[in-house]
């Protein structure tokens, strides 16, 4: 094998388990979405849908939750990504006005 081979697949490998640890480091340094932020408040985001109240949000609907949103990635710990807010976590048990 080249030197030159040997440096471009060390090369690959390397850039390989850079993106690997840079993907695991930032799933890990996401921050649970506070409801008090902005860009949560836009969106009328709360972390227990138990919380919403349907007068005011008339199509929510008993039920409804991040958890059964088809945007919403399960994650552990009762969190997971919502692509709505990049990130960051957003409770399971959590809700907003762009549910669907
Ligand atoms: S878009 Fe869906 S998953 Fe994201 S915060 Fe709103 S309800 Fe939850």
């Amino acid at each position: 094998m080249s030197n030159s081979r040997r440096i471009f697949m060390l090369g690959s490998s390397a850039a390989a388990l850079t993106a690997m640890f840079a993907r695991s480091a930032g799933a890990q340094e996401r921050q649970p979405l506070r409801e008090d932020e902005a860009q949560a408040r836009e969106f009328h985001y709360v972390s227990n849908a138990d919380k919403v109240d349907p007068k005011k949000f008339p199509d929510f609907k008993a039920g409804d939750r991040c958890s059964k949103c088809q945007i919403y990635e399960d994650g552990p710990n009762d969190m997971g990504a919502c692509p709505l807010f990049a990130n960051r976590l957003v409770a399971a048990a959590g809700w907003c006005t762009s549910f669907g």
